[in-house]
């Protein structure tokens, strides 16, 4: 498929990574004193946003002054256009009652995804996934020693065994099962009243996505796969998730729910799924659809205007 045809919210990051350069201390401490560097600042996993005329946007600070006012290291997203643009972290008490006071308020990532323009919810989406790694791993997986980052934050090294640790992602498959003019939506208990979405589970190591997607459908609605289309992907932050949305055919339409990741599952004709998604508010017959920035909306949509396994 063309590159640009599918957007998913938080994919269509802008940013030039500069993987080839980053390595190179030099060359990063050169992007730090580099007087357009601007800094996303990030808080609890929130994204610092501020007014605009058409509803908000990311508040990019000077980097020098985010860097101080953080006390903390930055870490590099890449280059708009010549200007370095980093992410950097604040901890403490919310930093808006003081330090940035008056620069704006903290979002939290799905509100962002909603509401900020694509590239700048892909931006904040990366430095959340990437902030949230270090916190999560400063210690060697191998030795237990402390870690220290490096590549302008895209790398981890153990100085005790020099093992080397990159930022993780996981792989989720999620899918639409479709049989014969239909497709089925299932519901977690969890959910929002009402709500019902695509099928979901994280692949397991030795699996290819298509055997993922085949053992989750099998699992969690009792069919059987007989085919397995790519749709498109999303980067999820919560914590750094790789959704791959799929669509599959099942060989007949006797779905049982499990009972334990799902409550109940339904069947829809892409006529009964277009009423579904017309009204995000009040849905259809009782099932509201998944919000819009997520993938399954898009999978339910795509599936609605044509695409098959
Ligand atoms: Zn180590």
């Amino acid at each position: 498929m063309p590159l640009a045809r599918f957007v998913n919210t938080f994919a269509g990051n802008p940013l030039d990574r500069a993987a080839d350069r980053r390595a190179d201390p030099d060359w990063i401490a050169d992007q730090r004193a580099h007087p357009d560097a601007l800094a996303i600042a990030m808080w609890r996993g929130e994204a610092l946003v501020e007014p605009a005329p058409d509803g908000e946007r990311l508040a990019y600070l000077q980097l020098g002054m985010a860097e101080e006012a953080a006390g903390a290291e930055p870490l590099f997203l890449g280059l708009w256009k010549d200007a370095p643009v980093f992410a950097v972290e604040f901890t403490g008490g919310d930093p808006t009652a003081s330090a940035l006071a008056g620069l704006g308020r903290f979002q939290e990532m799905r509100g962002a995804g909603m509401m900020l323009p694509g590239a700048e919810s892909a931006m904040a989406a990366t430095a959340k996934s990437l902030i949230d790694w270090h916190e999560f791993h400063g210690f060697c997986a191998r030795c237990g020693q402390p870690s220290a980052p490096t590549d302008g934050g895209w790398k981890r090294i153990c100085p005790a065994c020099r093992t080397e640790h990159f930022p993780r992602v996981n792989p989720v498959t999620i899918m639409l099962p479709t049989f014969q003019g239909r497709a089925l939506l299932g519901r977690q208990a969890a959910w929002p009243n009402g709500r019902m979405s695509a099928l979901a589970g994280f692949l397991e190591p030795g699996e290819s996505i298509e055997e993922a997607c085949a053992r989750e459908i099998r699992e969690e609605a009792g069919l059987t796969t007989t085919r397995v289309a790519y749709h498109s992907s999303q980067p999820w932050p919560f914590p750094s998730n790789l959704m791959i949305g799929l669509i599959a055919e099942v060989s007949d339409d006797d779905a049982q729910p499990d009972q334990t990741e799902l409550e109940a599952v339904r069947w829809f004709t892409r006529e009964e799924m277009a009423k579904v998604v017309a009204d995000d508010r009040r849905g259809w017959d009782g099932v509201l659809p998944p919000p819009r920035l997520a993938i399954a909306r898009t999978l339910i949509e795509a599936w609605i205007a044509g695409f098959e396994a």
